[in-house]
């Protein structure tokens, strides 16, 4: 008779939550020194994360705006993509980056994804562009900025944009290549769990004037680029615009968190370096895929069960993490599986089978800068046990 390994006992008797922000006192210190300043909006403070985050990501624009899904939204509209277009994109994703091909009426495209770097197969890519393709979408899919230069030579070849979704890459590269510097344009997001955060925001980044100038205009309501000295610049709309600006406060907070990213990075690759030492070897736990051209900021850490498990196992691997007080997550669902996508294109399984088989075995354990070795020792060790327990119960 087999028996289950006992669990150790846990270091703490706190939850450890799946990702937490960051935040030290030169965060509060720029934020207080905003909110003295009397100027919230509009202001220095956002011109100067603006630079910041362009200088990373090696562009010459930065236009911030008040989320990644915002930015994504006005790039597309700022391509002039609309209906009756598609854009080629992957399914395994979070939900934003597919979304905002719907806010402009255009077709998501979706391709199949490479099981080792979990990005959009290169091959499929190619095989998926037709004459009303009027971009290609990649995700830095958990931060790993594999085939985006594969992406980047089909999108020439076919004279369309790559648009790059690196809401989850701040920080990382590829070669001498940092992330937000594959695509005609980028879009990072500073959301609480993304490696810096601005409590809700985003950054689209290019080298393209036009195009940072239209999204200026469209984050402002579309007010004019060029105003005439008649009209002046505030109240000249001359595009249907919105209000996607980002506060002073915000970018204050973004501007402490950019002065960290060296610090931050270092911390999320030593956390995830453990987990790697810790998970080795094991016969039913998939790893990462780093490719060694590849640099990491390490967005979250997700592992994999292997294909012996099933779907029903990994969420009751989740579960019981979950009920040990372990923040585990199933990163990502399908996209064209979500109730909404089924009904809108009828969308069924089988359609992605790799992208399909990947998203029902993934389990994202928790993973922020200050997680300490024995919490992450409790979190393998707890994960080993409730895939044990899976494998005995299958008998
Ligand atoms: C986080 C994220 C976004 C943007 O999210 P917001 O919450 O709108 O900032 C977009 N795409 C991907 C792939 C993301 O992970």
């Amino acid at each position: 008779m087999e028996h289950l390994t006992p669990l150790p006992s846990r270091p703490t008797h706190v939850e450890i939550p799946l990702s937490m922000p960051d935040i030290t006192d030169l965060e509060i210190e720029h934020v207080l020194r905003v909110l003295r300043s009397g100027r919230l909006s509009i202001g220095p403070v956002v011109e100067h994360f603006e630079r910041m985050v362009a200088r990373r990501a090696g562009r010459r624009h930065g236009v911030a705006c008040c989320s990644g899904t915002a930015g994504l939204h006005m790039v597309m509209t700022a391509l002039g993509i609309g209906p009756g277009d598609e854009v080629v994109t992957t399914p395994f994703s979070f939900i934003a980056s597919s979304n905002c091909i719907l806010y402009v009426g255009a077709t998501p495209v979706f391709v199949d994804i490479e099981p080792r770097s979990l990005n959009m197969d290169p091959a499929l890519v190619e095989g998926a562009i037709t004459p009303r393709t009027k971009a290609i979408l990649a995700v830095e899919t958990f931060g790993n900025p594999a085939h985006m230069e594969a992406y980047r030579r089909i999108a020439a070849r076919h004279e369309v944009p790559l648009i790059e979704d690196c809401c989850e890459g701040l920080g990382g590269g590829w070669g001498a290549t940092p992330v937000g510097g594959f695509g005609r344009v980028g879009v990072f997001g500073f959301y609480p769990n993304k490696q810096i955060t601005t409590g809700e925001g985003g950054m689209i980044v290019t080298d393209d004037d036009r195009l940072a100038a239209v999204c200026r205009s469209l984050r402002n309501q579309g007010r004019a680029i060029n105003p005439t000295a008649s009209t002046g610049a505030w109240l000249s709309h001359e595009r249907l615009g919105y209000n996607f600006r980002l506060p002073e406060m915000n970018a204050a907070l973004g501007v402490a968190q950019m002065e960290r990213l060296d610090e931050i990075i270092a911390a999320r690759q030593r956390v995830a370096a453990r987990y790697i030492r810790l998970l080795g070897g094991h016969h039913d736990v998939i790893l990462p895929t780093i490719d060694e051209d590849a640099s990491m900021s390490w967005f979250v850490f997700v592992v994999r069960l292997s294909e012996r498990y099933s779907g029903d196992e990994r969420d009751r691997v989740i579960e019981g993490l979950r009920r040990h007080e372990i923040g585990a997550s199933n990163y990502f669902p399908c996209i064209h599986l979500q109730p909404f996508y089924r009904e809108r294109f009828g969308f069924r399984e089988g359609m992605f089978p790799v992208a399909e088989r990947v998203s029902q075995r993934t389990v994202a354990l928790p993973f922020h800068n200050r997680l300490a070795e024995e919490e992450q020792e409790f979190v393998v060790h707890t994960l080993e046990h409730m895939i044990e327990r899976e494998s005995l119960h299958r008998g």
